[in-house]
């Protein structure tokens, strides 16, 4: 089977295309042990590089994602003219090319139009420069401790309980009660747990399911801008028309006539996210009173994205659908893994009336019908925790934002003040890079940091290119390295 050539003479940004392909390669090739793995990826960014991978035997079946491996031939080459990092902006059709110029025009990149225009995203590209490089990872947000002995031991027993089969598709019985005891207690609203709530494969899925189940083509949907990348993605899935409001430093705060102007009649809704990712943004009463008269004066309803409940420092969390009115127009989605510290569990929930969940839980039935049977146990009885537990994480996570926070303003960063989640928001221009790309790779490179650039999470990229993501949800030793570093290595750079 012969796989090509991959000649790549366009901008920068194309080594994780390549460590990309490489990887998925040698996956299907059946070489894709972490070793394996290990020894590709620093090649990935080598100019002038040609790799040959020969092994007939093994290759039989096809490149995930890639063409449509119908050649017979059994050498894969690759040609790789110049180096990159961290991609962004690129469109599909460079995309395209890139996969069809060189010698074998046989496989081109194959993608639906309305994923067309979207990278690798930006947490798979940070994570995968933080291993190349050796940089501290305060970029992709999952921590580098583990989640709660109990937790783990309630999975381990729902598995040799035999718990394994097909869970119920909407969620098994005692993870929907421990969902709803949850809200009830967190937001005084008393839900059907059999009728309300609609469990899913993180909260991402239940974002997905709540978008094509109850958007159609066309329909206008609002997003405050920088927003969490899955949302622009799944809303181009379900054909939305996306309108942006941009949230502002220094406080991000709702520009509510923004709002009011953007609001149309054929707006359906409003896809929100507090305590906000990426800046820490918590919304207030009042903008979430502001924001909820305009969806029952014109009928809109809110997708309203609280998995950082939790993590909340300056105040308490609301959530909108709490508000007068409210409840029977929202859809709150929610999951375990910030709270439990468990991001690879991937458990989550859409909580909304019978009327609105019908639709939600109708795409989640058929996107993936159901979520991991043993872990649904070990959820229920992750929310059925003490009061104790969120108060130390709240502490514990207290204690390493201030390290964070305080050692990035010693540093010499504008820090903007994050109220939740375990995020903070900086502007790096005082450093005098370009802009938050550029940042990025010189704190990757030359400071052995990884952050994440926030202009990926705008419409408009440049809204972000002076603004850069560090996460704290590390052990403390870590975030003393990480500031270590800055402090060594980039304090210098000072302009002013
Ligand atoms: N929510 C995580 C973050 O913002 C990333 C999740 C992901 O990698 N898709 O860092």
């Amino acid at each position: 089977m012969h796989l090509g050539t991959y000649h790549s003479t366009h901008g920068r940004n194309h080594a994780f295309k390549l460590s990309h392909l490489l990887l998925t390669c040698a996956h299907s090739m059946h070489l894709g042990s972490f070793p394996f793995k290990m020894l590709l990826l620093p090649l990935c960014t080598r100019p002038s590089l040609r790799i040959t991978l020969s092994k007939p035997s093994l290759v039989t079946t096809s490149i995930a994602g890639i063409g449509n491996n119908k050649s017979s031939s059994s050498s894969l080459s690759f040609q790789i003219s110049r180096a990159s990092s961290i991609s962004t902006v690129s469109t599909a059709k460079e995309d395209a090319v890139m996969a069809q110029d060189g010698p074998n025009n046989q496989h081109p990149v194959q993608v639906a139009k309305h994923l067309e225009k979207f990278k690798t995203t930006i947490f798979t590209q940070m994570s995968s420069l933080a291993i190349q490089h050796g940089a501290i990872n305060l970029g992709q947000g999952f921590p580098n401790f583990d989640g709660p002995e109990f937790v783990k031991e309630a999975a381990i027993q729902a598995i040799k309980d035999g718990k394994n089969q097909y869970a119920r598709g909407y969620g098994v019985p005692d993870l929907n009660s421990a969902v709803a005891a949850r809200f009830q207690k967190d937001t005084g609203l008393v839900v059907d747990p059999e009728k309300e709530i609609t469990v899913t494969s993180g909260c991402t899925e239940a974002i997905a399911a709540t978008i094509l189940g109850l958007i159609n083509p066309g329909d206008e949907v609002i997003l405050f801008a920088p927003f969490y990348d899955s949302y622009e993605a799944t809303l181009s899935m379900a054909g939305a028309k996306i309108t942006c409001i941009t949230l502002r430093p220094p406080d991000f705060a709702v520009p509510i006539d923004e709002l009011k102007s953007a609001i149309s009649k054929d707006t359906r809704a409003i896809l929100m996210n507090t305590p906000h990712n990426p800046t820490g943004k918590m919304f207030t009463r009042e903008e979430l009173n502001q924001i909820a008269s305009l969806c029952i004066e014109n009928d809109v309803l809110v997708f309203s994205d609280e998995v950082y409940d939790k993590l909340t420092f300056e105040m308490d969390h609301i959530s909108i659908a709490s508000l007068p009115g409210m409840y029977e127009r929202t859809v709150t989605l929610n999951s375990l893994g910030k709270t439990f510290s468990l991001t690879g569990w991937k458990i989550g929930w859409a909580i909304a009336p019978p009327h609105l969940i019908w639709g939600v839980k109708q795409a989640h039935s058929y996107l993936t019908f159901a979520t991991s049977t043993p872990m649904q146990f070990a959820a229920a009885a992750a929310l059925r925790a003490p009061d104790s537990y969120y108060e130390e994480l709240r502490k514990d996570y207290k204690a390493k934002k201030d390290i964070l926070v305080e050692g990035l303003k010693d540093v010499g960063f504008t820090v903007y003040p994050s109220s939740g989640t375990y995020f903070v928001v900086v502007d790096h221009t005082r450093f005098g890079l370009a802009d938050d790309i550029s940042f990025c790779e010189y704190l990757i490179k030359e400071v052995g940091v990884v952050a994440i650039p926030t202009s990926v999470f705008y419409l408009n990229p440049n809204d972000g290119k002076n603004l850069v993501r560090f996460t704290f949800c590390k052990d403390e030793e870590t975030l003393r390295s990480a500031v270590g570093r800055m402090k060594e290595r980039l304090k210098g750079k000072l302009c002013n």
